[in-house]
């Protein structure tokens, strides 16, 4: 790595909160905007992209309360403890009571905070007290997402006789549909297909009890506004709600209260929200280096155990990741034109460190949790800061700190 220039932690304390300044780092903007040719490029100031990491993360927390001791059925008890959980995470222990309790919960929290057990948790229970069909309908906005929800519900219920269903974009709809008429307890999907289905009248909306919204901000931000309203108004016995988003705004609050009633807020203070763990820096390639190459030595050094690599597009992730394992650093890819299937493929092999580099577009990493990513790369500046944010959260989780590092 001699060859690249690291500028080292220049502080940038209030990044996180303030707006990229297009107008800072003239030279960075001058640089990338020579050509008059070029199409969309970022104003994104490097600076914002340099930051030591520091150790106060989610490890702080420690819940007063263990699982066993919580008013929950001993079957339940079994799978959290069978899942290696012990003690409740920040927004489990926050959150858990008021939904046992039937409050309509707006929890901000991030992916990897342990959000997915706060909602499952006492909608496992509920239902294991009365094992009602239709009765939790869960929206996430990514098809990642989904699944991750769904495995997380398959191994807390294990041998529980409840059942999910999930239902997402890029797959055949007929097998949805053979599914859907089994019948599930929870339904897990993105709100595209989940619409498709209730068009189709396969679905009803109005069986279900509750309503969880998961990753609301990303689903906004994804334009899913509409969709989310429709079904929502079509959930005519909705007597639950919870909304999880990682953040909150204005632009989000008056739907939020048209959704929630009376909700008990639980903001949490750990977990990887700030990005405090995760180092982050810049390499600015010198005079006449070749970016592909101080990529690959970068790679083949033993640090870089578990790597996201960004790229803009889907065809420039495909030259990518073909050009990696060219070169002999095991990669494979995903992004919006392969099929869910080859998607999660993609994603098995990397959780199992059967290939060392995971070259993604924006959209399909998005909801991605694998806990021991070492390094997020982005080989262009990403065009905003809550894209950049989003792409380094996939390091630094469950406790641990990552590097995020950014071609400039
Ligand atoms: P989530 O934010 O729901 O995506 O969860 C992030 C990770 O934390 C997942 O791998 C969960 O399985 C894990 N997790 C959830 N709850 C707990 C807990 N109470 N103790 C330890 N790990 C947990």
């Amino acid at each position: 790595m001699q060859q690249t220039t690291f500028k080292k932690n220049k502080p940038s304390r209030n990044s996180n909160s303030s707006a990229p300044n297009g107008n800072n780092g003239g030279g960075f903007k001058k640089r990338f905007n020579a050509s008059p040719r070029a199409k969309k490029t970022s104003n994104l100031d490097p600076n914002l992209l340099i930051k030591a990491a520091s150790i106060t993360e989610a490890v702080d927390f420690r819940s007063n309360i263990e699982f066993d001791s919580l008013p929950i059925s001993d079957a339940l008890k079994k799978s959290i403890k069978a899942k290696g959980f012990t003690r409740p995470t920040e927004i489990q222990d926050k959150t858990i009571q008021a939904l046992l309790d039937g409050r309509d919960l707006l929890g901000i929290a991030q992916t990897g905070s342990g959000k997915t057990g706060a909602f499952l948790i006492p909608i496992i229970e509920q239902l294991l007290h009365n094992k009602r069909k239709s009765f939790a309908l869960i929206m996430v906005p990514t098809r990642e997402l989904a699944s991750q929800v769904e495995d997380e519900f398959r191994s807390l219920t294990k041998g529980l006789g409840l059942f999910s269903s999930c239902f997402i974009g890029g797959t055949n709809i007929n097998t949805d549909i053979k599914n859907l008429r089994q019948g599930a307890h929870v339904i897990i999907g993105t709100p595209g297909r989940l619409l498709d289905l209730s068009n189709r009248n396969e679905l009803r909306f109005n069986s279900f009890n509750t309503l969880v919204l998961d990753e609301f901000d990303r689903m906004l931000d994804m334009g899913f506004v509409h969709d989310v309203k429709n079904i929502i108004g079509k959930m005519t016995n909705r007597k639950h709600n919870l909304l999880f988003s990682a953040t909150l705004d204005n632009t989000q609050r008056t739907l939020i209260d048209q959704i929630l009633s009376n909700p008990v807020t639980v903001q949490i203070s750990s977990g990887q929200s700030t990005g405090d763990n995760i180092e982050q820096d810049i390499i600015r390639l010198q005079h006449g280096q070749d970016k592909f190459e101080v990529l690959k030595n970068m790679l083949e050094t033993e640090e870089f155990e578990k790597v996201i690599l960004f790229e803009e597009t889907k065809h420039k992730v495909s030259k990518l990741c073909q050009q990696l394992n060219l070169a002999g650093v095991k990669s494979d890819q995903i992004h919006g034109n392969k099929s869910q299937n080859a998607r999660q493929n993609a994603l098995n092999a990397f959780k199992r460190g059967e290939v060392k580099v995971l070259v993604a577009t924006d959209v399909a990493a998005r909801g991605i949790d694998v806990s021991d990513v070492t390094h997020v790369i982005n080989y262009q500046v990403p065009m905003t800061f809550d894209s950049y944010i989003h792409r380094i959260g996939r390091t630094g989780r469950a406790g641990k700190t990552g590097k995020a590092l950014t071609f400039v």
